[in-house]
């Protein structure tokens, strides 16, 4: 099970306590305040690193704490501080703070919010995530010429405990994009040094993987293989989206399309069912500099490959025609590849704010303004839609979650919108799918 969304809670150390205490030594009557200071509880920091592929160890452990301050003793001895606690995360993680709301608000129920803290996106990166509590001052440190004897010492602060929420994206280079059985994982195993399961029937790849290209000594890019990517398709279904996140963070996209049965509609329609399906996720992710790659050529008659030009040219993409078994074609590819990548700047992320409401029906009012064109019109939908920077991926998945526990999408089908129709909602436009 391949784990790339999760809560955790976390928890910082609590200070430890200054303590009252007085000098008692062999013939001094009443010696003087020595309580030492409570030592600072330890804080906790997530760090991103390599050697973690996934969020899965976290179903296993949701709960983490560092350690207390200790507390302060007589003869001025201060507490140790606690230690801080550092959790290892992958690389391409995301931190949100989830925010809990305790009460409704009105008839809009805001649920909870999602707080963006950090995008841990390079090795070593780390955040400080929960605060250790300080030590509180032991009564020494209260004298002054009034008090000569002062009772007084503080509590330790307790730590911050925050419920944190974890979206892994994975950061790589070249996101393949294709059918199950493409030959996606056997040019990932030749052409890197990752070893993904290779078989002849679909979905065997169930994490994603990452490869690293070793172009020439000190040249090196890496390819990131998904799961799950378009199975399904064939049925027509919603496709394999919860991992196209994967590859929002890929400079160029590669979709690789099998070529065996030397037929040139499925071709061409294969392209357009990939190029759909990533529009249809973030349009932005479309406009990515992309390759095309004709895959399984071994075998295929030299008439076919003649008449591939025909059908791919017009499309204005490079196209490469390769067999990743046998090894043909590969270094023009990986040669192109790493030119390409040299100019092409890293994929920041948005980071984003989205809270979650749900509203009575009848706020909504529905028009059809236009041929297949409607205009909903719902201060609150209009506010939370405005209010959301769209251009993030993940908020369209928000939404899209937001208005099914709406029903928007049941009122606006009883209004006759369909899929494809196109939905205005304030300065927005939306393509219902
Ligand atoms: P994925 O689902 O896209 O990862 O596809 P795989 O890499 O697992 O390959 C699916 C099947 O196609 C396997 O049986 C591979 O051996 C086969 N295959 C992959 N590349 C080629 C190729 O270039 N030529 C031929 N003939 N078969 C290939
Ligand atoms: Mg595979």
């Amino acid at each position: 099970m391949f784990i790339d969304e999760i809560s955790i809670y976390i928890q910082a150390g609590k200070g430890g306590d200054g303590v009252i205490s007085f000098r008692k030594e062999k013939f001094i009557d009443r010696g003087g305040p020595d309580g030492g200071h409570g030592g600072k509880g330890g804080d906790v920091y997530l760090v991103a690193r390599e050697g973690v592929s996934s969020l899965t160890d976290f179903r296993y452990q949701k709960h983490f704490k560092a350690e207390h301050g200790g507390n302060g003793e007589g003869g001025h001895r201060h507490g140790a501080n606690g230690e801080d606690l550092i959790i290892s995360v992958p690389l391409g993680t995301l931190v949100y703070e989830i925010q809990d709301q305790p009460k409704p608000v009105e008839e809009e129920i805001v649920q909870q919010t999602h707080r963006f803290l950090a995008d841990l996106s390079s090795p070593g990166q780390s955040v400080l995530v929960a605060k250790g509590g300080l030590g509180g001052k032991g009564n020494a440190s209260f004298t002054n010429s009034l008090e000569q004897a002062p009772r007084i010492a503080e509590l330790g602060a307790s730590g911050e405990q925050k419920k944190l929420f974890l979206e892994l994206k994975i950061i790589a280079d070249v996101g393949l994009v294709g059918f199950p059985n493409a030959g996606k994982s056997t040019l990932l195993a030749q052409t890197t040094n990752a070893k993904p399961k290779i078989a002849d029937y679909p979905f065997t790849t169930l994490v994603p993987n990452i490869g690293v290209v070793d172009v020439s000594p000190g040249k090196r890019f890496t390819i990131a293989d998904i799961p799950g990517l378009l199975e399904g398709a064939h049925e027509g279904k919603g496709l394999g989206f919860t991992f196209l996140r994967h590859i929002e963070r890929c400079r160029i996209l590669l979709y690789m399309i099998d070529i065996q049965q030397e037929d040139e509609e499925s071709l061409a329609s294969e392209i357009q069912i990939l190029f759909n399906e990533v529009k249809t996720f973030n349009d932005a992710l479309f406009q990515r500099p992309s390759v095309i790659v004709c895959n399984k050529m071994d075998g295929v008659s030299e008439s076919f490959l003649e008449r591939i030009p025909a059908i791919l040219k017009p499309l204005g993409m490079p196209y490469f025609i390769i067999s990743g078994k046998e090894k043909i074609g590969l270094d023009p590819l990986l040669t192109y590849l790493f030119q390409q990548l040299k100019d092409l700047p890293i994929i920041p992320v948005e980071p984003t704010y989205v809270a979650y409401y749900s509203l009575p029906e009848s706020d909504f009012l529905v028009e059809k303004v236009g041929d297949n064109t409607y205009r909903l019109t719902c201060e609150k939908i209009e506010r939370i839609v405005t209010g959301t920077d769209l251009s993030y991926p993940g908020s369209i998945r928000y939404i899209h979650r937001m208005f099914k526990r709406m029903n928007v999408d049941k009122i606006l089908a009883s209004h006759g919108v369909i899929a494809g129709d196109v939905v205005l909602i304030g300065e927005k436009r939306f393509q219902w799918v």
